[in-house]
């Protein structure tokens, strides 16, 4: 039987965190019951927060590292009990005293981003060669900053965003800059998994990357990114202005300097991806743009907007192991099957890994496309 731990530092550490509110939980329940890891496997979110309240937890469970952060029980709770901060304190009592075990494979992405800022663990070196054929400006001062993200600046499969991103805003003649060794991972999800001092390390390294370039707006391809410049960033001194890339290319539709060539006659569903629709409700944005996009045709899925199906991404879940018949993505594949979608669009590239993953697992040779909404504008455009 495994024993439950109590630290007096820890128990306090985690009540901070969860704050006056976490007194106000009743055991309700609603938030397990929301939780979408009970569509695959059981996770007593209520038994966590009661522990949290007694200070007595069991660090060496494995729960403790399942969240992933997508705020669907923060939403529902009647008491506004903050569910993800006493998830984060928990990892993070663990990361600092060393209580339990971290899984492997977040340690190592964890050890990468501390090395090299990204969680592949490659060359820093070779952050902007995504962009290389693409001629784009680097390392000049400039107003706008497109900070691509690490996955689609290294990742093979997910290369693809960044540089029809950048293909878009060249054609709408944006004067953009990109700072491509000079930046490091935004540390959103390293916070999330528990280490606040590599986190705050990022975040300085970068402030000061995005200073030294005269950078007053960054265009973003991950809602993470978003979250983290937007909503984390800013508490620790940053003024520049963040827009994730369906908000700015709206925009760009909206006043026309972006004009549709060619039909793309598709059944899109998009996938609302946590950090974007319920962390900071752009919901809209996405779906204007595929309404414009001439010979798409919206398919809705059963979960939307604040109320979405999380790929299994966040809080750091993207680098973990996750079971093959717990993935979410597979869920959330099968609702846009059931929608009749040839195509499932992504705004977020930690979605679109996990979406491309899941594909493998199908039995059909390739059910349904997975894109990002950029490339069915470069469709569009083209
Ligand atoms: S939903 Fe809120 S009040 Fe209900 S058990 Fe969960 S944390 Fe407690
Ligand atoms: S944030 Fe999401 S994954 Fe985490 S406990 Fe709440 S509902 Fe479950």
């Amino acid at each position: 039987m495994v024993a439950l731990t109590l630290f007096k530092e820890a128990a306090d550490m985690i009540r901070e965190a969860g704050g006056e509110k976490l007194d106000n939980c009743y055991q309700c329940g609603l938030c397990t019951g929301s939780c979408p890891w009970n569509q695959v496997r059981s996770f007593m979110v209520r038994r966590l927060i009661h522990q949290a309240q007694l200070g007595v937890i069991d660090f060496e469970s494995d729960d403790l590292w399942l969240c992933t952060t997508c705020r669907n029980c923060v939403q529902r709770c009647p008491r506004g009990v903050e569910i993800i901060d006493i998830m984060r304190a928990a990892r993070r009592v663990i990361t600092e005293t060393g209580t339990s075990k971290i899984p492997d494979s977040l340690r190592l992405a964890i050890t990468n981003i501390a090395g090299a800022g990204n969680p592949l663990g490659q060359p820093p070196e070779e952050r902007g060669d995504w962009a290389t054929s693409l001629k784009l400006k680097h390392h000049v001062n400039s107003y706008t900053l497109y900070f691509s993200c690490c996955i689609p600046a290294y990742e093979p499969k997910v290369k693809r965003v960044a540089m029809a991103t950048a293909q878009i805003l060249k054609v709408a003649g944006v004067d953009f800059n990109i700072l491509a060794d000079k930046e490091n991972c935004c540390g959103e999800s390293v916070r999330k998994a528990g280490d606040e001092n590599l986190f705050r390390s990022l975040a300085n390294k970068n402030l000061e990357a995005f200073s030294e370039a005269g950078v007053k707006q960054i265009l973003v391809s991950s809602p993470h990114c978003y979250h983290s410049f937007k909503n984390e960033y800013s508490k620790l001194g940053a003024e520049f202005e963040v827009l994730h890339m369906v908000q700015y290319l709206a925009q760009l539709i909206s006043d026309e300097k972006l004009t549709f060539k060619k039909e793309v006659k598709k059944k899109v569903a998009y996938h609302d991806s946590c950090y974007l629709a319920r962390h900071n409700a752009i919901y809209d944005e996405p779906r204007q743009i595929l309404k414009s996009i001439p010979g798409i045709e919206i398919v809705e899925m059963s979960d939307i907007k604040d109320n979405t199906l999380c790929c299994g991404g966040g809080g750091g879940r993207i680098w973990m192991d996750t079971k093959k018949d717990e993935r979410f993505s597979d869920l959330r594949i099968q609702q846009a099957l059931d929608a009749g979608a040839d195509v499932l669009a992504v705004s977020c590239p930690y979605c679109m890994l996990n979406f491309e993953d899941s594909l493998l697992g199908f039995s059909d040779t390739k059910p349904i496309e997975i894109k990002d909404v950029v490339e069915l504008i470069c469709e569009g455009l083209s």
